[in-house]
């Protein structure tokens, strides 16, 4: 087990998963030092918890920095939680370089820092992008060849490789999860997102990215929080280097079902929808995996399961969202 009193690293711990890990990690007793440059998080995500003198926010660039200064900052810790990236998988197709340096370099430095100082254990927010267009659903985390479709997938991978290879050659333990859709409060970007800034803009007609056939896996937030709980304990008692866990729904719901669940909890009534496909096959972007569910098998057998189903996980998202009660 990790000692309460040791203090733990969360990179982009401003921003949506990062803020609510930091929460969680903190209603534990942990002392939590977050790293993060505010490019796409918030520092009003987690002010609570600084101005209490909870946390210990370091406002830093991972692309740019020394992975020697780095090195000062983990060096009482022996888990680092690095979620800080670029999450806009639409960017990075039109933007490949940012995807590159936020992603594979930022990750690149907090290996470096994470072997400097000898930490214990690197846990890695990947992504279900890694499998692209996988042939086989539920997708395992064994599935092959790993083809992504988007720079943001490739990115993904890529530093997968670099955290297996540092883990093993550098005797720290990986647990890489490889993330369905992630949904909750402090959420800045997504599908529910767009659809509640769409429709309080204008509510009577609804632009849909792509056909609206889009179906995807989708898990709340605190569902992922109790994920990372069971996968951490279970890689610390491990005799191995590294571990890799899909970590998502048993379900899926089409784009066309989130409209209509968010049509519903906004309280609107005949909203039209224009669906707008940004590729021949109906997706919303190039680069967008049409058809996404994970196998969780894995994870289930070490005693994790999901509390909320791919539509409630969504229902509940946007009611605390639009600031209703839960
Ligand atoms: P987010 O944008 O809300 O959080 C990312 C945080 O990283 C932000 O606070 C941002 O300011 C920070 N950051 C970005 N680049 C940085 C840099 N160079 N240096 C320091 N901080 C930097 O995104 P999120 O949805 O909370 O995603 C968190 C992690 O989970 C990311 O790694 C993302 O790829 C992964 N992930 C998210 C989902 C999802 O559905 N949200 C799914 C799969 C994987």
């Amino acid at each position: 087990m990790i000692c309460l009193s040791e203090d733990v690293i969360v990179t982009g711990g401003a921003g949506f998963i990062g803020s609510n890990l930091v929460r969680y990690l903190t209603n534990k007793g942990f002392r939590v030092k977050v790293i993060d440059n505010l490019s796409s998080g918030n520092i009003n995500n987690i002010k609570d918890l600084v101005n209490k003198g909870l946390i210990n926010f370091l406002k830093m660039d991972l692309k740019f920095i020394k992975p020697n200064e780095l090195k000062q900052v983990f060096s009482n810790s022996r888990v680092v939680y690095h979620l800080a990236a670029n999450p806009e998988v639409r960017v990075s197709v039109v933007n490949p370089q940012v995807h590159f340096y936020e992603n594979v370099v930022a990750t690149f430095n907090v290996l470096e820092a994470c072997r400097l100082a000898g930490v214990d254990v690197l846990v890695f927010t990947s992504s279900s992008t890694v499998y692209g267009d996988a042939k086989k659903l539920p997708t395992p985390e064994d599935y092959h060849p790993l083809v992504p479709i988007s720079i943001y997938g490739a990115a993904k991978l890529a530093s997968e490789n670099l955290i297996i290879t540092y883990s093993k050659l550098y005797g720290f333990k990986a647990l890489i999860l490889r993330l369905a859709n992630i949904v909750g409060p402090y959420q800045t970007h997504g599908v529910i997102v767009d659809f509640i800034r769409k429709l309080k803009r204008n509510p009577k007609v609804l632009e849909i990215l792509g056909d609206g056939t889009q179906r995807k896996s989708y898990l709340h937030i605190s569902d992922l929080l109790s994920a990372i709980d069971v996968t951490l304990d279970y890689i610390l008692k491990s005799s191995m280097n590294f571990e890799i866990f899909n970590v998502g729904n048993n379900d899926w719901v089409t784009v066309k079902e989130i409209a209509d669940i968010v049509v519903d909890e906004m309280g609107l009534n005949n909203v039209k929808y224009v669906f707008r496909p940004g590729t021949k096959d109906g997706r919303g972007w190039v680069g967008d995996v049409k058809f996404m569910l994970l196998d969780i098998s894995k994870i289930t057998s070490i005693g994790w399961k999901p509390k909320y189903s791919s539509a409630t996980a969504i229902r509940l998202a946007v009611r605390a969202l639009l600031g209703k009660k839960v």
